[in-house]
């Protein structure tokens, strides 16, 4: 299938590593033309040629208002926007957790997304085929327990998509929001170890009992969950909008 994505100018925040690393290569390997920021700077170094990067960490709002503008300038314009980064937060009873560890969380993953969006839009406005795709979770569509930022954060995510999307439809820029449940990688061995830790369980327990609950029942990799961003990005995504498109069978729970 022709995506036809070449010379499609995109930016996807967090692209060093995982999930926007898949991404960032699968927009390359179509021939897109892609800008990424990440504050690991090994691996944005790592990245392949060709790939506009920068240093920056999406909490700082300036930092990251002042890298879309120079991403949008060396691009020469913008067709989509990948808000893909987000911490997992902390791991803990709600009393254990202070105000700064709940506003990182919050800045991270929902308010980086909100700046990204505000910044980007006159300029996606702009293109004949428009998209923002936000990254949320399958926790924004259910109790996520001892990983309560995280869910509010994620919950927020699809709100703000669906908001945008209604907002953004005259100006045809369709707005999605993409929802992993267990991805493979590093992230989620962490994840589920300080899950497993914290509930005295296994990490295979956690997981048989996740996938229990879910149409697909193993892991997604990052670059299945990077086709379906393409896909959306691309001339044949332009009928779907408004929508929280689950990318893991429809997780139900993580207890
Ligand atoms: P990851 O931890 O593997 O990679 C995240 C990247 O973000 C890293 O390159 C890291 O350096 C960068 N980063 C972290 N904080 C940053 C900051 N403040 N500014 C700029 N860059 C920063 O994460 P991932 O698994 O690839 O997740 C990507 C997205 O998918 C996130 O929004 C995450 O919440 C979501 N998600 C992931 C999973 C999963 O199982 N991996 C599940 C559901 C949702």
């Amino acid at each position: 299938m022709d995506l036809q994505l070449k010379e499609h100018r995109v930016i996807v925040t967090a692209g060093a590593n995982g999930i926007g690393r898949a991404i960032v290569e699968a927009f390359l390997a179509e021939g897109a033309r892609i800008a990424t920021c990440d504050i690991d700077e090994a691996g944005l170094e790592s990245l392949p040629s060709g790939v506009i990067r920068h240093r920056v960490d999406v909490g700082d709002t300036k930092a990251l208002g002042d890298f879309i503008d120079a991403a949008i300038a060396d691009l020469g314009g913008l067709d989509c926007l990948v808000n893909n980064a987000g911490i997992a937060g902390p791991t803990a009873r709600i009393e254990d957790i202070d105000l700064p560890a709940w506003e990182q969380c919050m800045n991270i993953c929902l308010t980086s997304q909100f700046a990204a969006c505000a910044r980007a839009v006159p300029h996606l406005r702009k293109s004949d085929n428009a998209s923002i795709a936000n990254l949320s979770s399958a926790a924004g569509r259910m109790g996520f327990r001892l990983r309560t930022p995280y869910s509010a954060a994620k919950w927020g995510v699809i709100g703000l998509t669906k908001s945008l999307a209604i907002e953004l439809g005259s100006d045809d820029i369709r707005v999605n929001a993409i929802l992993p449940g267990l991805v493979s990688g590093d992230r989620q061995r962490r994840v589920l170890e300080a899950k497993a830790q914290s509930q005295g369980r296994s990490v295979a327990e956690i997981e048989a009992e996740a996938f229990s609950f879910a149409s697909i029942r193993h892991y997604v990799t990052p670059e299945q969950i990077a086709d379906q961003i393409l896909y959306l990005a691309s001339i044949r995504g332009s009928t779907i909008s408004g929508q929280a498109i689950s990318v893991c069978g429809d997780l139900k729970m993580l207890a």
